[in-house]
């Protein structure tokens, strides 16, 4: 035993496995040395022959740089927020790459001079909904909510039906949400009925939008009534659809799934949706509608703590302008 404990390999000479020393490019010297002291004490504990401490150490070397593991989603659930909710399509992937170094994000090339952060993002989200006058992309569809709410009602009114304060899971709730930045919840109608007259006897003077919240995770059936955008409209404040999913347009399998296009067609001042679910890109929140009401939300000072980076923005991008993600691809498979 004594004899077999001298006969481990050092560190410094396991460090020149070529094996190691190519992991320690990928992954960084702490994680390959950590990987040796394991594989070394497996040998003092005799589990491990003395000349295999090399092959221990790659054994146990992690297979990538960060704790956020690759796994196959296997789930049946085909956004599972768990994991990661939409996985990228290669193209957004190759995009994410393609931006990881030094990019134009914010500089015309041909000019040298500063330009609209994200522009061609944007422009994508654009041609993608043409019945939004203006978007806006910041880091989620809560972030979203938070800028309408802050730019719009901050000191305002927010009138919401009470059958859509939603809790959207890990226990945020929406109305708390809302509440914390400055604006006041009006609740109109019950949990289960809230009509367009309930609306208008409490817009006034103090309005600053009207909020609807798509109910995505949970369902009210029996004695039950909503308005909807379309009836909601003509009652003269802004209209703010938080439609959760971000399905740019109507799709077939999913009827009762509201699109973007269509709330903004009904008359929605502003769509708020994540880019993670249904659209199938990355995290982030996307904010569609009225020119007015989406400059007077990114030229708001919180936008700024709410901007996206530039590897959200070419992974949108990608998304939008590429082939079917992989979450439609999966929306459109035979179950058999
Ligand atoms: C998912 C969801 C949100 C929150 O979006 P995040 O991107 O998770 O911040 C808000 N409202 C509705 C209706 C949702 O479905």
């Amino acid at each position: 035993m004594p004899d077999a404990r001298r006969r481990i390999p050092r560190t410094d000479a396991l460090l020149r496995d070529p094996r190691l020393l190519d992991a320690t490019g990928r992954l960084g010297p702490e994680r390959v040395k950590s990987a040796v002291r394991r594989a070394q004490q497996q040998a003092r504990e005799g589990a491990v022959p003395p000349d295999a401490v090399a092959d221990a150490a790659v054994a146990l070397l992690p297979r990538t740089a960060s704790g956020l593991r690759p796994v196959i989603n296997a789930t049946g659930v085909l956004l599972h927020t768990n994991l990661g909710r939409a996985p990228l399509s290669a193209a957004a992937r190759q995009a994410v790459q393609d931006a990881a170094g030094p990019t134009d994000v914010e500089l015309d090339l041909t000019t040298g001079v500063r330009a609209r952060r994200g522009r061609t993002a944007l422009a994508a989200l654009r041609a993608r909904v043409p019945s939004a006058e203006a978007v806006h992309v910041v880091n989620n569809g809560a972030a979203a909510l938070v800028l309408a709410a802050t730019a719009l009602a901050a000191g305002k009114e927010i009138v919401v039906s009470r059958g859509e304060m939603v809790e959207i899971g890990d226990g945020f709730r929406l109305p708390d949400l809302l509440v914390s930045t400055g604006a006041r919840l009006r609740e109109v109608g019950t949990t289960n009925r809230t009509t367009v007259q309930d609306y208008a006897g409490a817009i006034g003077p103090e309005t600053g939008f009207v909020l609807k919240v798509h109910p995505s995770n949970f369902r009210i059936t029996g004695f039950t009534r909503a308005a909807d955008v379309g009836e909601l409209a003509p009652l003269g404040v802004p209209v703010v659809a938080d439609i959760g999913s971000g399905l740019p347009a109507p799709h077939p399998r999913l009827p009762d799934e509201p699109d973007a296009r269509s709330q903004l067609e009904a008359g929605a001042s502003l769509v708020t949706a994540s880019g993670d679910k249904l659209l199938g890109g990355p995290q982030c929140g996307l904010v569609l509608g009225r020119e007015d009401l989406v400059r007077a939300m990114s030229r708001h000072p919180l936008a700024r703590a709410l901007r996206v980076d530039k590897l959200t923005l070419a992974a949108l991008e990608a998304t939008l302008t590429g082939p079917k993600t992989p979450t439609e691809q999966a929306l459109d498979a035979d179950p058999e």
